[in-house]
């Protein structure tokens, strides 16, 4: 048994992570990932300072995280009147030992992809490898069931499990067949990226609208030699759910024609709205889906990790971040507890109760609360922000959500590293 491997279901941002830092503690694994084939898909997506710092332990650069995106200058909440609710400076502007970056999903994915690649090998990822499910040995190794992409399937027999097979997960059903279905409260989002001009500090985040109408805004790349740069933006309006999802699927390509009008009359001076989402070469649809907290990520030698634990709104830009630092705190918990299910046990019982937490958090608008403060204070009409919401009002609330979030400034420059530098798990590496 302990010749066997770590196994991994799914290859996203998150079992990725997963793979680098238990290679990097020495601890053999294999994921096994559904696509035949890894491609860079998704628009952009943020990862915080907290995150950055654990690709900073894992050698994954600065300079490496230039080439899929740039460092996040600003964030900012502006009314539909134009005026700004808020803005604040993020990652080293805001005094952060780190750096917060702005990335395109699938360039960034296939960057951790190359990475584990030089240093694991090809063997260390199975594509076309889907886990359908898995069984308990009274040795407390773990077999999962693969399902092959040419038909077959297998078994594959491990010390342990790690489910980051993400909102869809097979693993989390499994582990929770009661689970409800997936939650949708109403939102539906159009993505998409255009190469346009940057504004504001030329790396802001931007939120546009009212909660319930809102456009959100930021660039992925630098700019170019005549000044244009990938950006990312999401639409956004609120509808009736009573009927549930309709549309077949949670994630389609769909005509920009579909969605365009709800933004028509977006035109600011500093901001063209209907041009910048006419821009784009294609969009995609996306209900905004979240599922409801579990009570435990893990089954003995089994561990949720990722979308596959804590699916939430993307309204704090920390999916990708907290798969990351799920990643990181269970390779702690195996330096500390060996690659065991009693790890499983310190990793859940970190993360599993403030990170359900933080799920509620993201579904009451997260950051983006403060658009809803507006909306019942003055219905979204305002010429001077603090006469509806005082400054110290708008900090104390920013400084909540980070703090629960995990990346409070102060908590996170001080706090030591999650993992010691060369630190390895001796008795795998012995065995
Ligand atoms: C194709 C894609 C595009 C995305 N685009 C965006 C975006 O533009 N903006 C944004 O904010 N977020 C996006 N996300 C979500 C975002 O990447 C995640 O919220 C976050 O990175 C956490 O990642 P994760 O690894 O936990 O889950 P995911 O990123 O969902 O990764 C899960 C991985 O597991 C694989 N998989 C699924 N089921 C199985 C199984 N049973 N066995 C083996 N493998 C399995 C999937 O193919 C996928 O590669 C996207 C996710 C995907 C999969």
């Amino acid at each position: 048994m302990t010749d066997s491997p770590v196994l991994i279901a799914g290859g996203g941002i998150g079992g990725l992570a997963t793979a680098l830092t238990l290679q990097q503690i020495g601890v053999p694994c294999i994921v096994f990932e559904a696509v035949r084939e890894m491609r860079p898909l998704g628009v952009g997506i943020n990862l915080q300072p907290n995150a950055v710092r654990e690709l900073d332990d894992l050698g994954i650069t600065h300079a490496d995280l230039d080439t899929v995106g740039l460092p996040a200058q600003e964030w900012a909440l502006v009314g539909l009147n134009g005026n700004d609710i808020y803005a604040e400076p993020r990652g080293r502007a805001a005094g952060y030992d780190w750096p917060q970056y702005a990335v395109h999903r699938g360039r960034f994915h296939l960057l951790l992809y190359r990475k584990l690649i030089e240093r694991a090998g090809l063997q260390a990822v199975r594509l076309g490898s889907r886990v359908s499910g898995y069984a308990q040995n009274s040795d407390g190794s773990v077999t999962a069931r693969i399902e092959h992409a040419d038909g077959t399937t297998s078994t594959e027999r491990g010390r342990l499990l790690i489910g980051a097979d993400g909102i869809h997960s097979a693993v989390r059903a499994q582990m929770h067949p009661d689970q409800p279905p997936i939650h949708w409260g109403g939102a539906v989002m159009w993505r998409g990226v255009t190469r346009a001009r940057p504004i504001r500090t030329g790396a802001s985040f931007i939120g546009l609208g009212t909660h319930r109408h809102r456009v959100v805004i930021y660039p992925i790349s630098q700019p170019d030699e005549s000044g244009l740069a990938l950006i990312n933006w999401i639409a956004e309006v609120t509808m009736d759910n009573a009927e549930g999802w309709k549309q077949a699927g949670w994630f389609r390509q769909v005509p920009i024609a579909d969605f365009a009008h709800h933004f028509a009359s977006w035109n600011y001076d500093w901001l063209d709205v209907p041009a910048l989402i006419a821009g784009a070469d294609g969009a995609y649809e996306n209900p905004m889906i979240d599922r409801d907290p579990v009570t435990t990520w893990q089954d003995g030698p089994v561990a949720l990790l990722g979308d596959a634990a804590h699916a939430m709104y993307p309204t704090g830009s920390n999916g990708a971040s907290q798969a990351i630092i799920d990643a990181r705190v269970l390779g702690a918990a195996m330096l500390e507890h060996g690659v065991t299910a009693a790890a499983l046990a310190a990793y859940n019982a970190r993360l599993c109760g403030p990170i359900s937490q933080l799920i509620l958090r993201n579904r009451g608008a997260g950051p983006f609360g403060l658009l809803n403060m507006v909306d019942e204070r003055c219905g979204g009409s305002f010429t001077d922000i603090d006469d509806v919401i005082p400054p110290a009002e708008r900090e104390a609330f920013m400084a909540g959500y980070k703090k629960a979030a995990g990346f409070a400034i102060e908590q996170l420059n001080t706090a030591p590293r999650t993992i010691a530098e060369g630190a390895t798990v001796e008795h795998v590496k012995a065995a």
